[in-house]
């Protein structure tokens, strides 16, 4: 656990770069400041010692004042010590913080497109920014007070053996029954119905999250109680099980932690009193009082110095999670780039034997698939759902890359060729290709940036966008999603398709879904998949079966593997899968009709 720890922040300090010298400076700093703020306790135990000795003349005590002022500036000096300490801790926070972001992004920057697929890019960045916002608080702050405890604590312990260590003692047998109580509350079963506590609370907040999610659902279908069952279940038993945890677990340890953390001169004043005969005797009674007027001072330091472990090691614990949060990030595979790029001919497609598994998945998504699209040509993946014709079309533009067997573009394995000139030679639509917060030009441009204005409206206008363009105030350069400037699904695709005629590539890999678009939409898709696919080679996903019958070769892919492959001619004509997946279209297709029929 320690250990762990350790790494932990050698981790986090790795981070910081050159700024770790800095982090250090403050740290040491914050140490320094500490010892000057015990030093105020031994300018009143020496003004008291003065006192006592000529009371009740007060006004021969003539060092009480010079131990004022000194008291004064020592705890002056602490404060000003303390920010100066505060501030390179700062410093070398928000350096490490802004370090782990950009470093987290330079890394995510290497993954396979996939990568985003499964962690949306908003969830990264959401990701990325707490856990570095988080360890700035432990840089920032913690750490400091964590060095700071240590310096009070083993300050502490010396001057309370300084003095008397049997009052030096009682002060601090209050402090151990504090850390004891408190750790009871943290520690062995306790421990574990901490976690279920914890674990009930995140099931509420994101009971809480899916129910205001929920809620246009709810007030569609009317629901009322049904809909936040789970929600309020998640509520009861979160209260359940702190009121549990509060009342049977924290109300005895918490009561005796703060009674002694809050009280811890309840010793000493027996302690005191028990030793006072002897003090009396001894003839230094003096010394004695000033040395019981010390300790009870001095104990009040002690709340002071558990509260700061407490918030420590929360810091800690915090920081650990945050640092969680950040290595899965920084351990995304990279996409390995080719030492020696191959650059390749023509632009044939072939699967070699290809299989693929999803990191976690115990099933392969493929097994041996092997086809080819010749170039020019279309071939069409099709299949039930799951099948696995998003994984074999994402493993052209390298999305993946294969777990065995090979994916080739003009002779050459797609991982040997330069990720830039595969970009440039493949170009992909797929159902969640995204427009960014841009203008149109800007949008369709990202797959050229060299493009004129011209290039790009005439890509738009063969992507059948020009009822867009005319409806939108600014045309070309109206800005997407600001300003109630949104398009619906379809329209969205028919800027993304424009964005691939654009690019010129010649091989496409497209999915031709258009669950999203109305009739309308659907007709202008259509055109401009055409315009898109006319004389290139095309990897097609196709879910309507009426797109495929002039596709080269139909692939038909079921579980992962390759059932049937051929001609719509002859798959129909084979009575197979495709067959029945041909006759199935045909009789939803008639029913749609004549329920449209019937809907006139
Ligand atoms: P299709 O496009 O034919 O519907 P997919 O290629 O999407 O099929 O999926 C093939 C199989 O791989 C399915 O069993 C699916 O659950 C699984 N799969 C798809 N994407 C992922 C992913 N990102 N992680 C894990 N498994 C996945």
């Amino acid at each position: 656990m320690k250990e762990e720890k350790k790494n932990d922040l050698a981790t986090l300090l790795g981070y910081a770069g050159s700024h770790k010298g800095l982090t250090f400076l403050g740290l040491a700093l914050s140490a320094v400041s500490m010892l000057l703020s015990m030093a105020p306790y031994i300018c009143i135990w020496l003004a008291a010692r003065d006192l006592i000795a000529v009371a009740p003349d007060w006004t021969q005590a003539q060092n009480v004042t010079r131990y004022g002022w000194l008291a004064f500036a020592f705890a002056v000096g602490g404060i000003v010590l303390y920010f100066v300490g505060l501030m390179c801790t700062h410093l070398a926070a928000f350096r490490t913080a802004s370090n782990i972001r950009k470093q987290g992004v330079a890394h995510v920057m290497k993954a396979p497109l996939g990568f985003f697929d499964s962690n949306a890019s908003g969830l990264i960045r959401g990701r990325l920014d707490a856990a570095a916002a988080d360890t700035e608080t432990l840089l920032a702050h913690n750490l400091a007070d964590i060095v700071g405890t240590v310096v009070l604590f083993v300050a502490m312990l010396v001057l309370m053996f300084v003095f008397d260590w049997r009052m030096g003692a009682a002060c601090l047998l209050a402090a151990v029954i504090s850390v004891i109580a408190m750790f009871s509350m943290m520690g062995g079963k306790n421990a574990k119905l901490m976690a279920e506590y914890q674990a009930a609370q995140d099931r509420m907040t994101k009971a809480g999250t899916e129910y205001v999610r929920g809620i246009p659902v709810v007030k569609i279908f009317q629901q009322t109680v049904y809909s936040f069952k789970a929600f309020q279940q998640a509520i009861e038993d979160y209260s359940n099980k702190a009121e549990h945890y509060q009342a049977d677990v924290c109300r005895v340890p918490q009561s005796v932690n703060l009674t002694f953390t809050e009280g811890a001169f309840v010793f000493l004043v027996p302690v005191a009193l028990f030793l006072a005969p002897g003090a009396l005797a001894g003839g230094d009674f003096a010394g004695f009082v000033t040395n019981f007027a010390f300790y009870a001072v001095f104990s009040a330091i002690i709340s002071t110095a558990l509260a700061r472990i407490m918030f420590a090691a929360s810091g800690m614990m915090l920081a650990g999670t945050a640092l969680g949060r950040i290595s899965q990030v920084m351990d995304a595979p990279a996409l390995e780039i080719p030492g020696h790029p191959q650059v390749p001919k023509g632009n044939r497609v072939e699967f070699k034997d290809v299989s693929f598994t999803y990191d976690g998945s115990e099933t392969p998504a493929l097994s041996h698939v092997s086809f080819t699209a010749e170039p020019g040509q279309t071939v069409a993946l099709v299949g039930p759902s799951g099948g696995g014709k998003t994984t074999a079309a994402s493993l052209i533009p390298r999305f993946w890359d294969a777990t065995s067997g090979v994916v080739e573009v003009g002779g050459v394995d797609v991982t040997q060729i330069d990720p830039h000139v595969l970009m440039d030679q493949v170009a992909f639509v797929f159902q969640n290709n995204r427009l960014f917060k841009a203008s149109i030009l800007e949008n369709v441009r990202a797959a050229r940036p060299e493009a004129t204005r011209e290039q790009v409206q005439a890509a738009l206008m063969a992507a059948q966008c020009k009822d867009i363009l005319e409806k939108l105030p600014d045309g070309l350069d109206t800005q997407i999603g600001s300003e109630g400037t949104y398009l619906s699904g379809g329209e969205q695709q028919r800027i993304a398709l424009a964005r691939a005629i654009l690019k010129d590539a010649p091989i496409v890999v497209l999915d031709e879904a258009t669950a999203f678009a109305d009739p309308e939409n659907e007709v202008l898709i259509q055109k401009a998949f055409a315009t898109l696919t006319k004389g290139r080679t095309v990897i097609m996903i196709a879910h309507r079966l009426s797109t495929v019958v002039g596709a080269d070769t139909i692939i038909v892919l079921d579980e992962g593997h390759i059932v049937e492959q051929g001609t719509h001619g002859e798959l129909t004509a084979a009575g197979g899968l495709y067959a029945r997946m041909w006759t199935d279209y045909n009789q939803a297709v008639q029913w749609k009709i004549s329920s449209e029929k019937e809907a006139e």
